[in-house]
């Protein structure tokens, strides 16, 4: 039984039909004057189809152009009773309220501002994933990382200390567009994070950050939207890790590039929109994660003042183009914007930790001499970065995968003597690891010493202050198997540490009856890296739409339900094992009376 209202058509020669309901016909892109109850005759290039459609409310209006292009007539120009549903999903990578409130209070974001009080808004727990690819494929697939098998970029293949890139093929659940599309609905996504390479959609697909390059087969769905693009004068990037690249050796020259991303890929996403048949479309940009790591203003400092500037006008530029994809949709479409994470400034969590613990005794440093080969691993990576040119990067890390582990481990844990280390420290200081006899490769503390040995980490951790004010830095310690379950759960870290971000800086104190320790993280670390800004486990989440109620705040959002709302909107079952659920509260009362949650 259809879920939606059926669709009546009315019909004049000038319109054209597409037909989505069936995967035989999706390539089928025809023209006719006549659009009868039950059937259609479609031709193509001369070639006449007859088709029976057995389900009239997945039938696509499009207006032809031109031989090439077709538009869409949803919106304005809509034939009266078309009905289907449609969600807009905006990704903004790292976005937070910390900063668009104060620019929506100072008036520079007008569109954001307009989804916020006519929808709906609230904070999006993001918690435990923190970082653009579990939060991106938690947030797509609805399941925690012990399903889906995503902690971070970089993923655990031996217990060895080295980490290979992971990409989307290391996804084990299917993230919303497929089952959509399975089910004949049209899905178009563009630039989210680890999804390369890109799935054979009902629809169109480019992949987004760690794509190898744009010309890498797999990048682009079909093959030859790339082509369309260029067409259309659009020379497309993804950029986000360049920028970065760029937020380091030249600062000075980063906004403008990180501005020409935001306008490439707006110029896309808004053709794409226009001229492609969608039900769902995704579109992710990154650049506001990489801009804030290298730019996080001052949040007591006027936005008016120079160092709001990159954040500002970024924000700014996202929020023109919102207003462009408004004007775009009809009214039966919904729209979402969400992050992936929040964010806030700097701190040194990982640095400082680990160096308490070394002066704990439970990890140890070698004593390298500088031209040992550990250093030059370590040299490695920040020196390629310097003479590697920016295109060669990705196939070398491709090609020596194991080599860039080992470079990847000599920074991440430099000069570890791994043969007298108990705990290790992971990212930021949230992922604390056992080395565990039997299980890393150099694991030294036996498997009855497990439980005892992360009471007593624990209990450290619980004690930290800051050497200052004296606050506590760490609101609580989660042992994995209480916040991941799934096949892949063992990958995760034995214990995670959810900081006081509201206190944590770059030292820490640790004072017991017999001692009293006070760690600094190094302050060349933090002058190589530049780094403003970290990454902070609240999102956003607004939504806007025919169904969604208005000028209200919803709590307790997680990533989690985002996947499954989304499926709902389209009508589609949401499967019974998803970690998500439907944000049903943030639904009017009439939707919910005829499509239960
Ligand atoms: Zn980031």
């Amino acid at each position: 039984m259809p879920l939606f209202p059926r669709t009546a058509f009315t019909s004049n020669s000038s319109i054209a039909i597409s037909v989505t309901h069936n995967p035989s016909l999706n390539n089928v892109k025809t023209s006719h004057d006549v659009v009868s109850n039950q059937a259609l005759a479609l031709k193509d290039g001369g070639q006449v189809w007859n088709h029976r459609l057995e389900d009239p409310d997945k039938v696509v209006i499009l207006a032809r152009q031109d031989r090439r292009q077709w538009k869409s007539l949803w919106g304005g120009t809509t034939p009266g009773s078309m009905n289907t549903p449609r969600t807009l999903i905006i990704g903004l990578d790292g976005a937070t309220f910390t900063l668009i409130e104060p620019l929506i209070q100072a008036g520079y974001l007008p569109t954001l501002a307009r989804l916020m009080s006519q929808g709906i808004h609230g904070y999006m727990r993001t918690w435990p994933n923190m970082n653009s690819e579990a939060g991106w494929t938690s947030l797509v697939t609805g399941y925690n990382s012990g399903q889906h098998g995503i902690y971070h970029l970089a993923i655990r293949t031996q217990h060895d200390y080295t980490w290979r890139l992971a990409s989307a093929a290391d996804r084990k659940k299917d993230p919303f567009w497929c089952l959509l599309s399975a089910a004949g609905q049209r899905v178009g996504i563009i630039n989210v994070p680890l999804s390369y390479p890109a799935d054979p959609v009902n629809g169109f697909m480019l992949s987004g950050m760690h794509t190898p390059d744009i010309h890498s087969p797999g990048f682009a769905h079909p093959p030859d939207l790339l082509d369309d693009l260029r067409r259309q004068g659009i020379d497309y990037i993804i950029g986000v890790l360049r920028l970065a690249d760029l937020c380091r050796r030249a600062p000075q020259r980063a906004l403008q590039a990180a501005q020409h991303l935001v306008d490439v890929r707006s110029r896309t996403i808004l053709y794409l929109m226009k001229t492609r048949p969608w039900d769902v479309l995704m579109a992710v940009f990154a650049v506001t994660d990489i801009l804030q790591h290298f730019f996080w203003p001052d949040k007591d400092v006027s936005v008016e003042n120079d160092v709001w500037t990159p954040m500002r006008s970024i924000y700014q530029q996202i929020d023109s183009f919102l207003s462009e994809a408004l004007e775009i949709i009809d009214e039966n479409t919904t729209v979402l914007v969400v992050s992936d994470h929040g964010f806030g400034p700097a701190y040194f969590g990982k640095e400082c930790l680990s160096h308490l613990f070394a002066r704990l005794g439970l990890l140890r440093y070698r004593q390298d001499g500088p031209q040992s080969k550990s250093r030059w691993l370590k040299n490695l990576l920040p020196y390629g970065r310097k003479v590697v040119p920016y295109w060669l990067r990705s196939p070398l890390k491709q090609v020596l995968p194991r080599l860039y582990g080992r470079a990847l481990r000599e920074v991440e844990f430099p000069s570890v003597d791994w043969s007298h280390t108990q705990v290790f420290v992971r990212r930021c200081g949230e992922q604390i690891y056992i080395n565990l006899d039997g299980r890393e490769a150099e694991g030294i503390v036996p498997s009855k010493e497990y439980a005892p040995l992360r009471e007593r980490v624990r209990d450290i951790l619980l004690n930290l202050t800051d050497p200052t004010t004296g606050h506590h830095v760490v609101r609580a310690v989660h042992w994995r198997e209480d916040l991941y379950h799934g096949p892949y759960a063992g990958q995760a870290a034995d214990m995670l540490v959810e900081w006081d971000y509201d206190v944590l800086r770059d030292s820490l104190c640790y004072r017991t009856a017999e001692t009293s320790i006070i760690v600094q993280s190094p302050k060349r670390f933090d002058r190589d890296r530049r780094v403003a800004g970290l990454h902070r486990p609240q999102g956003i989440f607004i939504a806007y739409g025919p169904h969604i109620k208005r000028g209200t705040t919803v709590a307790n959002v997680s990533i989690y339900d985002i996947a499954p709302t989304i499926l709902y909107l389209q009508g589609h079952s949401i499967p019974g094992d998803m970690d998500g659920k439907v944000l049903a509260n943030i639904f009017t009362d009439e939707r919910l009376r005829h499509y239960p949650s």
